[in-house]
């Protein structure tokens, strides 16, 4: 499990299909967010079987403890909150759940969310008909379900958070449900969640139903955190390695795709945003024109790029995908061809890290940032580089 042909999933969104398909040879699979999966009826389902990809269905279930105002609820978060157990819709729409609302009814809330996922494929068959005559392709008489169910999950500090034992009360009664599919809880922790509980969280996470385990550090923006968080990440991966459970980290850029080295199986990351969450995040995504720069393997503004660029001449900065190939200004490019550019980015960069050793890959990200020191660029552009390479150095 999480031990695919790239180790790369998408996070699914649905207002650009033609990208998935066209792209489909560039990942492994998708995860589809609850609320996306909730308008099947409107063919999100019919599209994702069709595609004949590996995917599962992120419950999203934080949304429900985030506080914000209510007076901003919107369809999408009712229909989170419906998957989760009706009971629950009234409070969610007067004010966040807490632990208490959840204690009584985990058997009950896992059976819900893992009932929907496990239904998906059957619900979702309806409308592959329509897809597959589209397509020109034959209608098969099953489509498969869910690569692995997610039981419903909370964000947590600790061990001593009540949403701790509640979010892993709900991930063992969701091994009574998950028949005969594979189940991987997430541990959705912040990134001050102590070290000092990493082995108790391993020893709690150490159940035989749960068949790979899926880390979510809370909007842990990888190009702004320092080195010392960085390296708690390396240091979890590496402990709950231990349990012999493949892991899957959830929305990642590419330092998550370097743990990959110290025993992360997969990851995935959303398209043109998404390299981190905040789970308590509840307003609808803003497109912003975004390139994302090979050699220093972060997103930027197509504006501030292109101005690296300028700044830095020649073709260190530049991409050489066949997006990048014709010369012009990146502020010309369309929102299409940035996106298309970066999935072929990433794609070598897996595969580029696949081929390399982590001495080599930390050396190349230290090599880039002395290179950089020579222009009138300021640091922060790239420090990134130098704090990756500092957390990953234990680990060589
Ligand atoms: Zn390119």
């Amino acid at each position: 499990m999480f031990e695919y042909r790239l180790g790369h999933f998408l996070t699914y969104h649905h207002v650009s299909q033609d990208f998935f398909r066209r792209h489909r040879d560039k990942y492994d699979g998708l995860i589809i967010p609850l609320s996306i999966a909730c308008v099947f009826r409107q063919g999100t389902g019919g599209f994702v079987l069709t595609l004949k990809k590996q995917y599962a269905l992120d419950p999203r279930t934080p949304l429900l403890q985030a506080d914000f105002d209510r007076g901003s609820i919107r369809r999408a978060h009712l229909e989170i909150a419906d998957v989760h157990g009706p009971s629950i819709v009234s409070t969610f729409l007067s004010r966040p759940l807490q632990a208490t609302d959840v204690e009584p009814i985990e058997g009950e809330m896992a059976r819900a969310v893992l009932s929907f996922q496990k239904e998906f494929a059957r619900q979702s068959a309806e409308k592959v008909d329509k897809y597959a005559a589209l397509l020109g392709e034959d209608v098969e008489s099953e489509y498969s379900g869910p690569d692995f169910l997610i039981p419903p999950y909370f964000r947590y500090a600790g061990r001593r958070d009540p949403w701790y034992p509640v979010s892993l009360g709900l991930a063992r009664a969701a091994v009574r449900e998950k028949e005969d599919f594979r189940l991987a809880p997430v541990l959705h922790m912040t990134a001050g969640f102590p070290e000092t509980e990493f082995d108790a969280l391993a020893g709690d996470y150490d159940e035989r139903g749960f068949d790979g385990l899926i880390v979510f550090v809370n909007n842990l923006q990888e190009y702004l955190a320092p080195a010392s968080t960085l390296a708690k990440y390396g240091r979890l991966v590496v402990r709950l390695r231990r349990l012999g459970k493949p892991l899957f980290g959830l929305f990642g850029g590419y330092f998550t795709l370097l743990l990959r080295k110290v025993g992360m199986g997969c990851f995935s990351n959303a398209v043109g945003y998404g390299e981190y969450r905040d789970s308590g995040y509840h307003e609808g995504g803003q497109a912003v024109r975004r390139y994302y720069v090979p050699r220093l393997h972060r997103y930027f503004t197509d504006i501030e790029a292109q101005n690296l660029q300028a700044t830095v001449g020649g073709a260190f900065l530049r991409c050489d995908c066949d997006t990048c190939r014709r010369r012009r200004p990146l502020t010309n490019y369309t929102s299409q061809e940035l996106l298309d550019h970066f999935l072929k980015t990433r794609l070598s960069e897996i595969q580029r890290a696949d081929a390399s050793d982590l001495d080599d890959l930390i050396a190349e990200l230290d090599a880039t940032a002395t290179a950089l020191e020579d222009y009138p660029i300021p640091f922060d552009r790239y420090s990134h580089l130098r704090e990756w390479a500092t957390a990953l150095r234990p680990f060589a």
